[in-house]
């Protein structure tokens, strides 16, 4: 489920959470916890750089 990104470019990812389907966009870049909007499931944590995304992604938006 770890893709591998190599451009620098900030993106947003709709992911769809894990535990309710909610589909939601989060910032590649999240400086804080992103949680589901739906069920509170934590969506991506910060890393101080890319978030670390928890959720599968179903598409890149640019
Ligand atoms: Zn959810």
């Amino acid at each position: 489920m770890v893709s591998t990104i190599r451009e620098n470019r900030s993106k947003f990812f709709k992911v769809k959470c894990p535990d309710c389907d909610n589909e939601q966009t989060i910032f590649e870049k999240a400086s804080t916890v992103v949680k589901c909007v739906v069920c509170g499931r934590d969506l991506a944590t910060p890393t101080g750089g890319k978030a670390n995304l928890k959720a599968e992604i179903v598409q890149e938006l640019q």
